[in-house]
């Protein structure tokens, strides 16, 4: 059995480096997220792509580069190895051939939110923690209670009072204990704080624990497996906190780094919504760090996140990959969902018919070539945000 390689945590902002079997959030001095680090020449002798035909699917094929040292620990309820579709029907009408989905919202619990939260309670797990916390806009706390049921922990999560009924019940379901708060996720990461302070437990916030982005990561290496070890040319992302975008980069860097890929990669474009874009505003003003949105509002509760801690992480990916970053509205994101599903099969969240309105947009500003490849995210089944479509 291939075993971890990790070999410590980094800060992703000095680049001060802590020992990796402890349990960490931030980076203390920086408050900044922490990046776990591999021994990559290690994992390179095992990883190799005709081990990994022979590995069953899922995203622990990769387990050299994942975080998780003991069998025992691995929480696996069948998440990665999504489909990625050729999108042919779509991409005809769209005017650019060769558009896939990568189509996340096969993953258990119905969003890509397993493959983090996947990782997170299993490291969370193996560090000996049992009670654990989470803000959230309804997919990634639904995510943490099924991995706390099946792992045996304690779940709490926080969402806004206006979260879609389906996420309540869900984490009631698995166990967990749902307090609805009236505000925006940043209110519902207060009280989460609160709770570490109070009762000492663990918060699963999103970057402000090292291994929810090691899973997400695990979305960087199906997709070079799955285009036969190269990359396409553009990767569009529904951006909240960035875990997606900002693990699937550093995926890229550590197969280079493994002589899995070469060093070309992907124009890396993050979609926000005009109700709550602080990412796009700062790309736009060509800051590296986002200032908080106010009054933040859009139907894609998955982007409603007016601040994010790996801000900076989203931007210089964003930037090095000569991407861009873009807004699209929630009236736009309602008509993609109708052509998306329509021509392709798949009923897309609101969150990725964004990504369709944002390729459209390109497309038409001559930013993405009409026969050029192009990947975009469906994150989430849309059958828990039926109340959108009347
Ligand atoms: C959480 C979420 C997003 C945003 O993902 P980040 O990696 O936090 O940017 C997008 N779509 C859906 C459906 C989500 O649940």
């Amino acid at each position: 059995m291939p075993q971890s390689t990790l070999t410590h945590l980094e800060c992703s902002l000095t680049g001060q480096t802590y020992e990796a079997d402890q349990v960490m959030n931030l980076a203390p001095n920086s408050q900044r997220p922490l990046l776990a680090r591999y021994d990559l020449a290690e994992a390179a002798k095992s990883l190799t792509p005709e081990n990994l035909v022979r590995r069953k699917p899922g995203m622990w094929r990769y387990r050299e580069v994942l975080p998780v040292r003991s069998d025992a620990n691995v929480i696996d309820l069948g998440e990665g190895s999504t489909p990625l579709l050729k999108a042919a029907r779509l991409g005809e009408t769209i005017g650019c051939q060769n558009t896939y989905i990568k189509d996340e919202s096969l993953n258990p619990t119905g969003s890509f939110k397993a493959r983090g939260l996947g990782m997170a309670v299993s490291r969370a797990k193996e560090l000996g923690e049992s009670v654990l916390a989470i803000p959230s806009a309804g997919n990634a706390a639904g995510a943490m209670c099924a991995y706390a049921a099946a792992g045996g922990l304690e779940a709490h999560v926080y969402m806004p009072r206006d979260v879609p009924h389906t996420f309540k019940a869900e984490c009631q379901a698995y166990g967990g204990s749902v307090t609805l708060v009236d505000g925006l996720i940043t209110d519902c990461g207060t009280k989460v704080a609160e709770g570490v302070q109070a009762h000492g437990w663990f918060d699963l916030s999103t970057l402000k624990e090292p291994y929810r982005l090691e899973g997400k990561k695990t979305m960087g290496y199906e997709i070079a497996e799955q285009f036969d070890w190269t990359l396409p040319d553009v990767i569009i992302y529904p951006t909240g906190g960035g875990t997606g975008l900002v693990g699937m980069w550093k995926a890229f860097a550590e197969m280079e780094e493994m002589g899995l890929i070469g060093s070309k990669r992907p124009r890396m474009v993050t979609v926000q919504t005009t109700g709550c874009a602080p990412i796009v505003r700062a790309y736009d003003r060509g800051e590296r760090f986002a200032d908080e949105w106010e009054n933040a509002a859009t139907i894609a509760d998955g982007l409603r996140v007016p601040k994010a801690v790996g801000d900076f992480l989203i931007l210089d990916a964003v930037r090095a990959s000569e991407g861009t970053a873009i807004t699209v509205t929630d009236e736009a994101i309602m008509e993609s969902v109708g052509l998306m599903a329509s021509l392709t099969g798949v009923f897309p969240a609101p969150e990725s018919a964004a990504c369709l309105e944002a390729q459209r947009v390109l497309l038409s500003q001559y930013m993405i070539g009409r026969d050029e490849t192009v990947v975009l995210f469906n994150t989430g089944t849309s059958l828990k945000y039926t109340h959108l479509f009347g």
